[in-house]
């Protein structure tokens, strides 16, 4: 695959050389900037209107009641985590979601 250069995805602003893989087939773009940020955020990026949540990983963690999954965000506390996510209070404000407990079957790290 040749490189290319292409608009960071999470703060779309950026352009970049560096990729990085959701789960399925989608791979976007993110610059150095964001990858920083990802090392103490959490970021979900929709996938129907590409808008990117960031949100503390220290604050996520403290959220979660459900024990399972609290265990399983910490262990990804120290890792680099973009989640791609079917949809979001944009596109479905009638929801009004959670992010880290709707992604309960997404943890993979
Ligand atoms: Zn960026
Ligand atoms: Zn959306």
């Amino acid at each position: 695959m040749k490189d290319q250069f292409g608009k960071c995805s999470i703060c779309r602003d950026k352009y970049t050389l560096q990729r990085v893989a959701l789960e399925e087939d989608a791979v976007i773009y993110v610059c150095s900037e964001c990858i920083e940020k990802a090392r103490d955020h959490f970021i979900w990026l929709c996938m129907v209107c590409g808008k990117s949540y960031v949100r503390p990983k220290d604050l996520v963690i403290t959220r979660i009641k459900d024990l399972e999954l609290k265990k399983a965000y910490m262990l990804c506390e120290n890792e680099i985590m973009i989640q791609g996510i079917e949809t979001c209070i944009s596109c479905s404000p009638e929801r009004m979601l959670d992010y880290a407990e709707m992604h309960e079957t997404a943890m993979e790290c």
